[in-house]
């Protein structure tokens, strides 16, 4: 049995938070906030050999900033990733009630330093379809300067063609084939539309969702048809819809333990697929 919590490992989506906004937010039992400091999460990396995370932005500057600017999200962001400069990268924001052209202009400024290593899109927090003409401006830049792309993933089981649904995936990466994109949350429950999906999966968040509804095996057979290449460990720490923050490492060895992964394939999982997906190795 492979045992998951050794294996060195990068965990490609996180949250983590400005002192500043972690300060005047507390006290409200906020999980973001309560769970959200670089130093406690540097003890969890050392707790569970996790070598690299990559620090996710909300598409809501409210979250990241004090002003609500996006300039300042990546301000502080960029802060953040600096407290441990070999230990965390971050992505992107997008503040789309900006005017399309700042906005990637702000992206050009960042995407230049290597601490952000792609462009994080969240049509669910945005309120605004990932195929819609403000995100396809931003797809279009992306493919055009092969930058990686990652959407969030998890639509309202019941709608089709919910903003963050495969769907709409799908109509985007028709017009743009080559953009280099990373799937959160695998689709949520709408996983089987992204079967064949030229694109990196991360398990964050959705891996102790499924076991909830499937059990291991089904799971476990969802996870290989998406396939072993493609599939990039990942939490969502500190965020579950039905794990404490604490629990969250703990259930998802749990988890993986009980699957049939060899060795070299949970590697290839916590490690070697996140550094291909941002062309480190
Ligand atoms: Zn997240």
């Amino acid at each position: 049995m492979v045992n998951w919590k050794d294996i060195p490992k990068i965990d490609a989506h996180i949250h983590l938070m400005p002192e500043d906004v972690i300060q005047a937010n507390s006290g409200h039992g906020y999980v973001f906030i309560d769970h959200g400091s670089v130093d406690d999460y540097k003890k969890i990396m050392e707790k569970y050999n996790i070598d690299l995370a990559f620090v996710m932005p909300f598409n809501d500057p409210y979250m990241l900033s004090m002003d609500f600017k996006v300039e300042t999200v990546h301000s502080n962001m960029l802060a953040m990733v600096q407290k441990m400069p070999l230990k965390l990268r971050c992505f992107a924001d997008v503040d789309i009630r900006k005017n399309i052209n700042e906005t990637i202009n702000e992206l050009d400024k960042v995407i230049a330093r290597d601490e952000f290593i792609g462009i994080k899109l969240h049509p669910s927090n945005a309120g605004y379809p990932i195929d819609g003409c403000y995100y396809e401006k931003i797809i279009e830049y992306a493919s055009k300067k092969d930058i990686l792309v990652e959407i969030h993933s998890y639509p309202k089981e019941h709608l089709q063609d919910d903003v963050c649904s495969p769907s709409r995936i799908k109509n985007v990466l028709k017009k743009y084939p080559n953009v280099r994109l990373s799937i959160a949350h695998l689709g949520g429950f709408q996983v089987e539309d992204l079967y064949g999906l030229n694109a990196y999966f991360n398990f964050s968040a959705i891996l102790p969702d499924y076991v909830n509804r499937f059990g291991i095996k089904r799971t476990n057979e969802i996870l290989r048809l998406i396939g072993v290449d493609k599939l990039v460990f990942a939490t969502d720490f500190p965020d579950s819809r039905c794990l404490k923050p604490k629990e969250i490492y703990d259930k998802y060895f749990e988890i993986l333990n009980e699957m049939d992964f060899s060795l070299e394939e949970a590697e290839n999982i916590c490690r070697n697929n996140a550094l291909k997906m941002i062309d480190k190795i």
